[in-house]
Formats: structure tokens, sequence, C-alpha cells
């Protein structure tokens, strides 16, 4: 039995529950997933906390993610300063900081997704906030923040908008917890799912590898219809009203939203898995 056909990895199962072989193998097929969703291209990155050693994440090295193949792709890092467990690591992302950072505040986040989606990027550059609007995205919450790298850089900082170090990293992480602003208390789950990142992009997490995958790639649609419904409002013939406003979910909305987006992402996760499965571009040796 090949991978693809094996079952998805049971929700329930606490974390720590779960065979390392067998995460890396669904990284691996999350990687191609992310390309094949077009949520990362050449750049972005998946990351997952090693199951049994909660002091150390995996992710791989410097490629694209639709060509990482096996497990010797994989390289692990250190929670605690994202510098490589084995001193011999090849090269790895100059923003794994990003998950480093995820990993080492908030206990409960076990995988962490970070996209230059381009449906995303007008939130990213225009100002413009983005808001769940509709039932596929629930998980957006009441407010997605904005992190401007440009407000914590100092003198010496390469600006270019990468996350290249723990201090970066770290001031990202804040924008997840609602009081966010410069150091984060150790938390176990933050309060928000999403951070966009000011002229960048963002960064999604979740509990599990199906959770982030499910969120970043629906924050990519949600900004792809919000921006198509913000377009058709604007572009409204004359003499015609809108049947209703332009609107985000309610609280009451965005809440049972979320219920029903974590109580059936396994549903999407199998089809997209079966679709890298029959593209010859994505290969799991896993
Ligand atoms: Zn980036």
């Amino acid at each position: 039995m090949d991978w693809y056909s094996q079952p998805s990895t049971d929700s329930s199962k606490p974390w720590n529950a779960h065979n390392v072989d067998e995460l890396k193998r669904k990284l691996i097929t999350a990687n191609h997933i992310l390309h094949q969703q077009g949520v990362v291209d050449a750049y972005g990155h998946i990351s997952i906390r090693h199951p049994q050693r909660p002091d150390v994440y995996l992710m791989c090295g410097y490629m694209a993610p639709a060509i990482v193949t096996s497990a010797d792709d994989l390289i692990e890092y250190w929670v605690r300063d994202s510098s490589p467990v084995s001193p011999n690591a090849k090269k790895g992302y100059s923003e794994r900081f990003i998950h480093g950072e995820m990993f080492s505040k908030f206990e409960n986040v076990n995988c962490v997704v970070h996209s230059h989606a381009e449906a995303v990027l007008p939130y990213v550059t225009s100002g413009v906030p983005l808001m769940p609007i509709f039932h596929m995205a629930g998980f957006l919450g009441d407010q997605v923040p904005v992190f401007d790298i440009a407000t914590v850089y100092s003198g010496n900082d390469q600006q270019d908008l990468l996350v290249r170090d723990s201090r970066l990293g770290a001031a990202l992480a804040s924008k997840f917890v609602k009081t966010g602003n410069g150091e984060v208390q150790a938390t176990p789950d933050p309060d928000h799912t999403v951070v966009l990142m000011r002229r960048h992009g963002y960064t999604a997490h979740g509990k599990d590898i199906e959770t982030a995958v499910y969120r970043a790639i629906y924050t990519k649609v949600n900004a792809g219809v919000q921006t198509n419904a913000m377009m058709l409002r604007s572009a409204m013939p004359p003499g015609m009203t809108a049947a209703f406003e332009l609107e985000p979910l309610t609280g009451e909305m965005r809440r049972d939203c979320l219920k029903m987006n974590e109580g059936t992402q396994d549903k999407p996760w199998k089809l997209w898995a079966a679709e890298v499965e029959k593209s010859s571009l994505y290969i799991n040796r896993g």
C-alpha cells in the first residue's frame, strides 16, 4: 500500500503519540499539496514539531517544496534557537526562525506554514483588513493582525523583509497573541490563527498538519473572494444598488464555522493528497 492510500492521521490522537516517520511522510505530502494549491511556489515553507522531542522541529532544506522527495530532504532544528541539530546539516531556509519562534512560544502549535500567496498580497500591501468573508474561513476570527517588520528593525538589520533571526521571529510570534506587542509570555495556544506580514506574506499554524494546511489554503481562497467581492461592488453599474452589505461573518458564525472547519478538514486533505499523488511532479519516498 502506498502512502497516499493510507488513512489520514487521527487528529484526536495526541501529537506525541504519532510516529515520526509517518509524520515525515505526511510533511512531504503537505509540501506537495501547498504547491499544488498555489500557497507556495519556489518560496514558502511548512514545518512540524517532532512528536517525541518537543524541543526539535523539522522542515525541508533549501529547496522548492514541490520537489521535496524523501526524509533525507528534511532538517531537524532546535526550537530554542533554530540551529540545526546535526552539525553536518545541509543548507536550510533563512526564514526558519518564523517556525522556531512559533514552536517556542506556543506548546500546542505543532505545524506552521509561511506563504507569499499572491491572492493575499493585496492585504499586506494596501492596508485593507482581511476578514472572514465566507463560511470556510471562520478560523480567521475577529481580526487578522498585521506584523510590520519595519517597526522592529534596528540599525544593522538587513532590511529585506525576511525573518532572519530569533528576535524577528519572536516579534512575529507576538502578533499571534491579542495583547501582542513586544515580548510574549509562553502560552499553549495563540489567540490568532493567521498573521499577515506587511509587504511580505502571511503565517498560519495548527495543532496538526491538516489544520495548518487547511488554514493556509483557505486564507488564500478567502482573500481572493474578498478582493473579487470588493471589486464587484466598486464596479456596480449606475442605477443599481447592492442587495446587501459586504460584511464579515458575525461572531456566532465565526465560532460555529470554526467548529465546522475543524470537524471537516480531513475531507479536503484526502482530496488534496489524491491530487498530488496523480501528478508526476510530486514524488513521496518518505
Ligand atoms: Zn517569506
